[in-house]
This record gives structure tokens, sequence and C-alpha cells, in this order.
């Protein structure tokens, strides 16, 4: 493995910058994560050609990234290329009742996209940071409503294949969770929208937007929910019920507005935030024999917590 080598490579061949010892902390809502050996904008099929066949070549781990809101990155950082999309990627329009979108764009953007069209379909997606490849691949939502529920098609990038188009129907779509991600990369989609009532649509919107304000910590760097919700019960409930909401571990706290949430309060570090978490599991496991999931992905190493 020669990243020195990669580097000089991808740069003379890619259209999208490409840096070294990217400190991920800028990419994440965390704040948190030492550097990417190799930060990699991918601006169109032929960049993630490509970097798929030299990184290959070079035997250089990597995985791809939208905008970090769901990513614990360790302290150490990654040993590989972080991927993330570019210029192609970043196109959206409305078609009929279609909403297509490169994987790019904010999710936030295609929510005001559908409701200035007077479109039904994505008012519970109000207020989810990120982007529509991260959308797609966490199959973001609320507990009764997801993202996969609307999807049309997907289109990912398979390395030494190229594209290939898959029906919203045949992803396995679960709570928080597809099999996308292990299949290539998220590259475009089309979402199935209705025509709606504007005003019903507003308060939709705005419902969710002021239970959100209420119910999460907006104020701190964080991830959003660190673990799944168990079958029947939810998490936040099962940690204060523990004891824990307000609980500390260096800079990292299970927030005092919800205790689902871990915030960044002073320079936490990747490792207090995978310590609390596991103090969190502990406790639930032994006190309720329940096994809490993380939702929150981890990148790089996380060895000692
Ligand atoms: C304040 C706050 C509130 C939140 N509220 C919610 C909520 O209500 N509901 C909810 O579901 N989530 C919520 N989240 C979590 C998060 O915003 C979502 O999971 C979001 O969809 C992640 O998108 P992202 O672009 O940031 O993905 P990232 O965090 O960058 O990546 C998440 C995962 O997706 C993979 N991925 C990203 N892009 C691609 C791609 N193009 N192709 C293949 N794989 C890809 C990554 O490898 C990683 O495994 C919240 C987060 C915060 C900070």
């Amino acid at each position: 493995m020669s990243v020195a080598r990669a580097y000089e490579r991808l740069c003379a061949e890619l259209a999208g910058p490409v840096r070294r010892d990217e400190p991920m902390a800028r990419h994440t809502t965390f704040r948190i994560g030492g550097p990417a050996d190799l930060f990699i904008q991918a601006d169109c099929v032929s960049d993630l050609s490509a970097l798929s066949r030299i990184l290959g070549e070079d035997h250089i781990e990597w995985t791809v990234l939208g905008k970090g809101s769901n990513l614990l990155v360790s302290d150490e950082g990654y040993r590989g290329a972080v991927v993330v999309l570019g210029r192609d990627f970043r196109r959206h329009s409305i078609v009929d009742s279609y909403l297509h979108s490169g994987a790019a764009v904010a999710l936030a953007t295609l929510v005001q996209d559908a409701f200035s069209a007077g479109m039904s379909g994505l008012e519970f997606a109000v207020g989810i940071p990120g982007t529509v490849g991260g959308a797609l691949a966490m199959n973001a939502g609320s507990r009764d409503e997801w993202i996969g529920g609307v999807v049309e098609s997907v289109t990912l990038f398979v390395p030494g294949q190229g594209l290939r188009a898959i029906r919203g129907h045949e992803v396995p779509w679960g709570y928080r969770r597809t099999d996308l991600a292990s299949r290539g990369i998220i590259v475009e989609t089309v979402l199935r929208l209705a025509e709606g009532d504007a005003g019903r649509i507003r308060r939709a919107m705005e419902a969710s937007l002021s239970r959100r304000k209420r119910s999460q910590p907006l104020g701190l760097p964080n991830a959003g929910s660190v673990f799944v919700n168990p079958e029947g019960d939810s998490a936040g409930r099962l940690i204060e019920a523990a004891g824990l909401k307000g609980a500390r571990q260096g800079g990292a706290q299970v927030s005092d507005v919800h205790a689902n949430f871990i915030v960044n309060s002073s320079g936490a570090t990747a490792r207090d935030v995978a310590m609390l978490m596991k103090r969190l599991r502990d406790a639930i496991r032994d006190q309720y024999g329940i096994e809490l999931t993380p939702e929150v992905r981890f990148l790089g190493s996380f060895d000692a917590a």
C-alpha cells in the first residue's frame, strides 16, 4: 500500500480535488475525528471508475461519506481513503410526480423542492441533516416513515461494473437499515411524490420541526440518535430510566434534552463518545436485559474503548 503513489495518480486522473491527511472533524457533525490518509471528491462517474481502480491497485481501503451526520470517526483517523461526491451528483429536478436527485444533494433541499412544487411525500424528512446518499444508505426517517417508502429507483456505482439501477421495491428497507451501501456507491435516486395540499404539507413540516426543536439538542455538535430504538421501546426512555441522562465521559455527555443523543459539549474525543456508548449499553443490558444496537456508524479503529 502506497498512499503517496495513489495520491499522485489520483491527482493526475481525477476531475475532483484530492487531499492528504484531511482532519475528519471538519466533515462530521460531531466535530470529532482524526485525519483520513486520503480525502477524495469524485465529481463524475469517471472519477469513481478511476479512484476505485487506483485504490484497488494500491490496496487502499476506502469508504463513502455524505455529510457525516451519522458518523463517529476515531481519534487516530482512518488509514484509507474517504470519498465524497461532488459536481455531477448535486443535480436535482422534479419531472411530473418524480423527484430526480443526485446522491450529494442535501436531503433538506429535496424537502424544500417538494414543498415548493406542492408535492407531498417528504414531510417526514424535514430537519434530518445529511445528503440523499446518506439518507438512502441509512433508510433515514422516523420510526414509522422512512425514505425507502418513496423510492422509485436507486442508481449505484459498482466498482469494476459501472452503473446499476435498482427498483425501489427490490431493496430490503428496514428500520434504519438497507443493504445498499454494501452493494455499491449510491449515486442517484428517483423519489415518488404525490400532489398535495400546500397548507397541509406546511403544517405537517412545521409540526415536525417544532417537535425536533423541543426534543433534540440542536445547539451542540451531535450525530443524531446514537442507538436504534429496540422493538416496542425507546432507547432514550431506557437510558433515562437507568438514570444516565446527563452522564459524562470527558467532553462527551448524554444530552439532558434527549437521552438517546450524545453531545460533544467541550472538546470530546471519539474515545469519550465510544466509552460513554459502552457504558450506556452495559447499563441497559444489566438492568433490562436489552441489547442496544448503535445507529451511529464508526470509521477507523475503536479497539481501546
Ligand atoms: C441533529 C440530528 C438529527 C437527526 N435526525 C435524524 C432523524 O430524524 N432520522 C434519521 O434517520 N436520522 C437522523 N439523523 C442522523 C443522520 O442525519 C442521518 O442518518 C442521515 O441520513 C445521514 O446522512 P449523511 O449524508 O450525513 O451520511 P453520513 O453520516 O455521511 O454516512 C452515513 C452512512 O451512509 C453511508 N453513505 C453515505 N453516502 C453514501 C453513498 N452515496 N453511497 C453509499 N453509502 C453512503 C456512509 O458510508 C455511512 O455508513 C440525525 C442527525 C443529527 C445530527
